[in-house]
C-alpha cells in the first residue's frame, strides 16, 4: 500500500470541522478590521524566496522544496506567505490602487524540516499583511487583531513577545558588536551557529542549543543600539499596546528566522504545546518591497501556525460529531429510489441529509443511523394500497 509521505499529514473529519470553524472566525475577525483575502499560488519562483527570507536562513540553506521548472527557471512549494503576497502587492501594483492594503491569506506552506510533534513539512498559516503604513499604531493593532482572535477562540494563556530589530541604520553596529563577542565564544557554539556567525550573527541569538544559549546569555541588546526613529517607534508600540490592556513581555533575544524584519518582531507563545511554544510571530519588513522590485512602501505582518493552533483549540473543544437530521433507511429498491429523490430535495432545502442505500438489514441500518448520531430516522417501505381487491404496490 502506498503511504503518506513523511513529515505530511491527512486532516480528517471531524477534526476538519475545527478547521472549518477556525478559519471561519478568521475571515469574520480579519475582515472586521479592514483585511480582504488574497490567494497566491503555492508554487513560485525560487529566487523569490532565496532575495526576500534570505540566502544565509535555515528555510533558504535547507528547508526548501525546489525543483527544475521549464527554461532553467528553479521553481519552489512556497515555504512561506509573504514574499507571495508583496509578489503580488507588487506585480498589480495594488499600491497605486490603496495606499494602506490590508490582505489575509489562509493555506499551506512547505519545508523540508526534521519532522517532530508541531513540526510538519505541510503545515499551514494564517498570514495578514499590511502595506503602505509605517505608523506604530499599526503594529499595535495587528498584535491586537491577532490576540483578540485568539480570545474570540477561548484559546488563553498566551504570551505576546516583543522586541525591535532596528532598521539599516542602526542594525550593523549591534550585529558587529554581537559577532565581535560570539567570536571570542566560537568554540562553545554549534556548528550550525558557527556558520550563522559568518552570515547572519543574529541567529545565533534563538538558537535553542543550551550551549548557545549559554554563549549569549549577556549578549548585547539590539534595544541598546536603536537609533531615535527606532526607539520612538518602539516605545509607541508598547505604549498603544498598553492602552489596549494588552500584555506584552520585552525579548531582546527574539530575531525570527527570516532576514527581512526591520524594527518591530514578536511571536505568541504558548507554554501548553511542549518544545513548538510559537503559535504566531510576525514583524515589520520596511525594506521588502522596494527589495523585490516595488516602490519603498513600509509593511508589517505575521503568521499562525494554524496547526497549532487547531491542536490547542481542540484540547479544550474536541470537535463534535454532527449527525445527520434526517437519516433515510429506505426497504426494497423502489424505496430506495424514492429516498434517492427525497433526501436529495431535503438535502438542497438546506436539512442535513444521509440515506443509506446499500441495501442492508433494518438492525444493521440503524445501528448505522445511531453511530452517527442521527436525529431522526425516516424508514421508507413499501405502501400497499388495497383496491378492488388487487394489491398495487406504489
Ligand atoms: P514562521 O513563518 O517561521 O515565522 O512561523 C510562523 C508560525 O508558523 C510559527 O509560529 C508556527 O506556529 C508555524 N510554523 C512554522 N513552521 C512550522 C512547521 N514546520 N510546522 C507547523 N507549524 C509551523
Amino acid at each position: 500500500m502506498i503511504q503518506l509521505v513523511r513529515g505530511f499529514k491527512d486532516i480528517l473529519p471531524p477534526e476538519t470541522s475545527v478547521w472549518q470553524s477556525i478559519e471561519d472566525t478568521a475571515r469574520r475577525h480579519f475582515e472586521n478590521f479592514g483585511f480582504r483575502e488574497i490567494r497566491p499560488p503555492v508554487l513560485e519562483q525560487a529566487a523569490l524566496f532565496q532575495r526576500s527570507i534570505g540566502e544565509h536562513t535555515d528555510i533558504v540553506e535547507k528547508e526548501m522544496y525546489t525543483f527544475a521548472g521549464s527554461r532553467d527557471t528553479l521553481l519552489t512549494l512556497r515555504p512561506e506567505a509573504t514574499a507571495s503576497v508583496v509578489r503580488a502587492y507588487i506585480q498589480h501594483k495594488i499600491y497605486a490602487a490603496d495606499p494602506a492594503a490590508r490582505f489575509y491569506t489562509i493555506g499551506p506552506m512547505f519545508r523540508k524540516e526534521r519532522p517532530q510533534k508541531g513540526r510538519y513539512r505541510q503545515f499551514y498559516q494564517i498570514n495578514a499583511e499590511v502595506f503602505g503604513v509605517d505608523s506604530p499604531y499599526m503594529d499595535a493593532q495587528l498584535i491586537y487583531m491577532c490576540m483578540t482572535f485568539f480570545r474570540r477562540l477561548s484559546v488563553s494563556g498566551l504570551q505576546v513577545h516583543l522586541n525591535s530589530l532596528g532598521c539599516p541604520e542602526c542594525r550593523p553596529a549591534f550585529r558587529e558588536k554581537l559577532s565581535e563577542m560570539l567570536a571570542g565564544r566560537a568554540e562553545n557554539l554549534c556548528p550550525d551557529c558557527l556558520r550563522r556567525l559568518e552570515k547572519n550573527p543574529l541567529r545565533v541569538l534563538d538558537c535553542k542549543v543550551p550551549a548557545c544559549r549559554e554563549a549569549v546569555a549577556d549578549a548585547p541588546s539590539m534595544l541598546d543600539f536603536l537609533c531615535d526613529d527606532c526607539g520612538q517607534h518602539f516605545r509607541t508600540v508598547q505604549a498603544a499596546l498598553a492602552d489596549m490592556d494588552i500584555e506584552f513581555q520585552i525579548d531582546p533575544r527574539l530575531v525570527r528566522g527570516l532576514d527581512y524584519y526591520t524594527r518591530t518582531a514578536f511571536e505568541i507563545q504558548t507554554s501548553e504545546l511542549g518544545a513548538q511554544n510559537a503559535v504566531a510571530g510576525g514583524g515589520r519588513y520596511d525594506q521588502l518591497v522596494e527589495m523585490l522590485g516595488g516602490p519603498a512602501q513600509p509593511a508589517i505582518g505575521f503568521a499562525i501556525g494554524l496547526d497549532r493552533l487547531v491542536e490547542l483549540f481542540a484540547a479544550k473543544f474536541p470537535a463534535p460529531e454532527t449527525g445527520p437530521e434526517v437519516f433515510f433507511l429506505p426497504m426494497g429498491d423502489a424505496a430506495r429510489k424514492r429516498a434517492a429523490k427525497w433526501s436529495s430535495q431535503l438535502a438542497d432545502a438546506g436539512v442535513r441529509v444521509e440515506a443509506d442505500f446499500s441495501g442492508r438489514s433494518l438492525k444493521a441500518l440503524m445501528r448505522r443511523a445511531d453511530r452517527m448520531g442521527a436525529a431522526r430516522v425516516l424508514i421508507v417501505g413499501r405502501i400497499y394500497i388495497r383496491t378492488c381487491g388487487q394489491v398495487a404496490e406504489k
